[in-house]
């Protein structure tokens, strides 16, 4: 499958640490590559380190301070979420069958007017407002079909999974 960025607009400090956090563990484990956000925050990229450290994979974390020029530069298709977009049911197969690069665009509260005409698809992850994480989730999951939640991260702990109770293995 082709390289997914998700570029994060809209990242608030105090309000949206933990949302930007799970949008950048949902980025690592639902199989994007890079996280891109509008602001630079430690405390986000020491959380996905971390856990990469622990469980294995990568996310590189970067930061642009002009979301504009980032999307012009990218050479691939530019999705946005939004409820208002086409449902992903109706176009999730044109833009697997796309074999560029995508770049993934989950906004915060208000997403400026630009954004939903420089994308090539706004989708909508059903036409009701939800939450960003949840968005992406469910997006990344139809792209990949499930198949990313197969993948195996080679970290230094490894789950072996269980009916009941925990076991983990560790280096
Ligand atoms: N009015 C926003 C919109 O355009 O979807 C909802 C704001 S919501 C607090 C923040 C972000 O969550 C949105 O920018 C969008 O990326 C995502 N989101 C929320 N509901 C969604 C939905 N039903 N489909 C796709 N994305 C959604």
């Amino acid at each position: 499958m082709n390289k997914i960025v998700i570029l994060r607009l809209g990242h608030r400090f105090a309000r949206d640490k933990r949302i930007s956090t799970h949008i950048a563990l949902v980025a690592r484990a639902f199989g994007a590559e890079e996280l891109i956000l509008d602001a630079v925050d430690v405390d986000v990229t020491e959380s996905v380190s971390k856990v990469c450290k622990e469980w294995g994979g990568k996310l590189k974390v970067s930061y642009t301070d002009n979301w504009k020029k980032t999307l012009q530069g990218f050479e691939g298709d530019i999705i946005h979420l939004t409820m208002y977009g086409i449902n992903v049911n109706d176009c999730i197969e044109e833009i697997r069958s796309s074999k560029k690069d995508k770049l993934v665009i989950v906004g915060g509260q208000k997403v400026p007017s630009e954004v939903y005409q420089i994308a090539d698809y706004n989708v909508a992850i059903g036409n009701q407002p939800h939450s960003e994480v949840a968005a992406l989730s469910v997006f990344l999951d139809r792209l990949y079909q499930g198949k990313e939640l197969e993948k195996d991260y080679k970290g230094r702990k490894t789950i072996i999974p269980q009916k009941k109770g925990k076991k983990v293995v560790e280096d």
